[in-house]
C-alpha cells in the first residue's frame, strides 16, 4: 500500500467496524419517486396494523454491520478508504 499523497509505503491498515440501522435513511430519489406519496399512503393504511405489530415486539428497523478497510500513512498523517 502506497500514500496517494506522499507516496511512502510507510502505512497502516485497519478495518472499521460500523453499524447503521437500514431504514433509518432514505436518499434523496428516494424521496422524490416514492416517498412523497408513498409515506402519507403508508400513515393511513399501516399506521393502525403497525401499531398492531409494535404491541406485539415488531421491530422494523434491522441494524447492518458494514466493514471498512482505513489507511492510514505514518509519514505524513493522510487517511483514506479501500473498498
Ligand atoms: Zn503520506
Amino acid at each position: 500500500m502506497i500514500c496517494p499523497k506522499c507516496q511512502s509505503s510507510n502505512v497502516n491498515t485497519q478495518i472499521i467496524n460500523e453499524v447503521t440501522l437500514k431504514t433509518a435513511h432514505h436518499s434523496i430519489i428516494w424521496w422524490l419517486l416514492i416517498g412523497w406519496w408513498w409515506v402519507p399512503v403508508k400513515w393511513i393504511f399501516f399506521t393502525v396494523p403497525a401499531l398492531i405489530f409494535k404491541l406485539f415486539g415488531h421491530k422494523k428497523q434491522r441494524a447492518v454491520n458494514r466493514q471498512k478497510t482505513m489507511c492510514v500513512c505514518q509519514q505524513c498523517g493522510y487517511s483514506w478508504r479501500i473498498r
